[in-house]
């Protein structure tokens, strides 16, 4: 089965990292509790520019590379490219490819790993192609998400979401998206979905 699955805070436990750098940096003292949306100038209080000036700071600082992977993402993600088509699709720009490329490969090493850059996030204006419409594109059948926004728009195209629990989506619901509260939960629900393929 061809499955995307997201990078940050699906894979890599970016948000627990970008929050103390955006504190030092800034002087602020935001807390996890604080990041209710998934848009982080409405808790950043700052334009979108600004916002990614501050993102590409991060993802060019050795902050980037002390990004953990969340728990039980590494042998889950391993165990099912074993038998699946597995894409790594991130929201993230082509500028940071390199960082996150290091970092995959930090992971999961010589692993030969299929990664699609949409660039809704790292971008202010320019091409952007929605996870939506990629999916069916490729004819991607599940994604593994956190974004809320991302997950509606897929559940609205006939695809089905595992979307990972988190306070910037909580309002995300749709008969084709199933919330769970991390990769343990997720595996039993992606294998059950093999079987019924
Ligand atoms: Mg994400």
């Amino acid at each position: 089965m061809k499955i995307a699955i997201d990078l940050d805070d699906v894979i890599s436990s970016t948000l627990a990292r970008v929050i103390p750098f955006y504190n030092e940096r800034t002087n602020s003292n935001t807390k996890r509790e604080d990041y209710t949306d998934y848009d982080w100038t409405k808790i950043w209080g700052c334009s979108k520019e600004e916002m990614l000036k501050i993102w590409n700071e991060f993802a060019k600082s050795k902050n980037y590379e002390e990004i953990l992977p969340i728990k039980d993402a590494i042998p889950s993600v391993l165990s099912l490219m074993e038998k699946n088509e597995i894409t790594i699709m991130t929201a993230r720009s082509r500028d940071i490819k390199n960082e996150t490329l290091n970092w995959l490969k930090k992971y999961f090493q010589e692993k030969e790993i299929d990664l699609i850059f949409t660039g809704e996030f790292g971008k202010v204006d320019g091409i952007k192609k929605s996870k939506a419409e990629i999916c069916n594109k490729l004819r991607i059948p599940l994604i593994i998400e956190d974004n809320g926004e991302y997950s509606l728009q897929c559940a609205e195209e006939g695809i089905k979401v595992i979307l990972f629990d988190a306070l910037h989506n909580r309002s995300a619901s749709h008969e084709n998206i199933t919330r769970v509260s991390g990769w343990e939960e997720a595996m039993p629900l992606i294998n059950k979905m093999q079987e019924n393929q």
